[in-house]
């Protein structure tokens, strides 16, 4: 546990269990350099407690990463639930989490992650304040998740193809759900011409029907000629038997988490395919949730969305400079960021 800890470097811990609920919550607090840690709230089945504890601190560490980047006053944390087999009471299980947030005095503000929902968010705030993403606050995220991705798609095409326009250019866009459908919409409204897929027939065909996109099947969308290929649906698609088949100038798209491991940064990087580091290029949906939180108007969400364009754009030209990944600059920026290192 300790090396886990050290290795992320982590700076705050904390567990609790509630036998009456069946609570068994690990909150993990990455840096608060920046202001309180803000992250969501997994309630998943773990193989193990460690393999929970595993997630929790590498979420969290990835949260620090993308509120740097996405230059927002919150430090990074998650929390995750170790699911029971069955919840009795739903309500009582996420009000003993509300405690165990409110116990930690505001260096946690939790939010809606995998297994949760907007009306679990609103018990926990029946005994926290330090919670945000309730059916009455908020809403969803996926519009300006979608935003900053197209913002980063032009910075990506202006970078790789000097293009200030997206008039004419070919995305070719994997899963039509909240966030791939939106930015479909977007691209098309600026005049990409856009191929999509979905393991969803519905989906696809709704942006066959009003975009015009061209379907492929799941697996032909790696090899789609095209401009950006744009990753909206799972994780680790971006590995050892996709990336030789990609047909593209460049990867920029909303998934977390797109690279399998760290090394298919570089293999991308040596085949001159420009990628857009997921957790810059996703960041829309936190800038959108934190802000909301600091009760900040909508006009200064949409302009910090608006700039993930120009972050991109430097990690790019850094990127070229020192003919290293921009997956890797990312890194060294957020790191200089979070421990002053710069
Ligand atoms: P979503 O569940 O609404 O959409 C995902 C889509 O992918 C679904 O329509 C699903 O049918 C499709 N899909 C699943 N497997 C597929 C496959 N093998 N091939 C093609 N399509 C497949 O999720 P979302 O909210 O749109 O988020 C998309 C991705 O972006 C996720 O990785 C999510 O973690 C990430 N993300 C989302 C947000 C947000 O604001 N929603 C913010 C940051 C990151």
């Amino acid at each position: 546990m300790f090396d886990t800890i050290e290795h992320a470097r982590l700076s705050e811990l904390h567990v609790k269990s509630n036998k009456e609920t069946q609570l068994r919550a690990i909150v993990a607090i990455h840096n608060t350099h920046l202001g309180p840690a803000l992250g969501g709230c997994r309630c998943i089945e773990y193989s193990s407690d460690d393999n929970a504890l595993l997630d929790a601190v590498r979420l969290a560490k990835g949260m620090s990463y993308k509120a740097a980047l996405a230059h927002i006053p919150q430090g990074g944390g998650k929390a995750v639930l170790i699911k029971p087999k069955a919840v009795i009471d739903r309500e009582a299980y996420f009000e003993s989490f509300g405690e165990f947030v409110n116990e930690l005095g505001g260096r946690y503000i939790t939010a809606v992650d995998s297994g949760t929902s907007p009306t679990d968010m609103e018990f926990v705030s029946h005994k926290t304040s330090w919670v945000s993403g309730t059916p009455t606050s908020g809403g969803d995220p996926s519009p300006f998740t979608a935003l900053g991705v197209l913002q980063g798609i032009k910075a990506c095409i202006q970078f790789q193809l000097n293009k200030e326009k997206l008039d004419g250019v070919h995305i070719a866009i994997q899963g039509a759900g909240n966030v791939g459908y939106l930015l479909a919409k977007l691209a098309h409204e600026e005049g990409a011409n856009i191929t999509i897929t979905d393991v969803d027939q519905d989906k696809r065909e709704r942006c066959a029907d009003e975009f015009g996109a061209i379907i492929v099947k799941p697996n032909d969308i790696y090899q789609t000629d095209c401009h950006v290929f744009a990753p909206c649906s799972l994780g680790a698609v971006l590995n050892d038997a996709t990336i030789p088949l990609l047909n593209c100038d460049i990867v920029a798209g909303a998934a977390n988490n797109q690279l399998a491991s760290e090394h298919h940064g570089n293999e991308l990087h040596h085949r001159q395919i420009l990628y857009a580091p997921d957790y810059v290029i996703n960041a829309g949906g936190l800038i959108h949730v934190s802000l909301n939180q600091l009760k900040k108007p909508e006009t200064e969400i949409l302009h910090k969305t608006q700039e993930i364009g120009n972050t991109l754009f430097r990690i790019l030209e850094r990127s070229r400079r020192e003919n290293t990944p921009p997956n890797l600059i990312a890194d060294h920026v957020a790191e200089e960021i979070l421990y002053d290192t710069h």
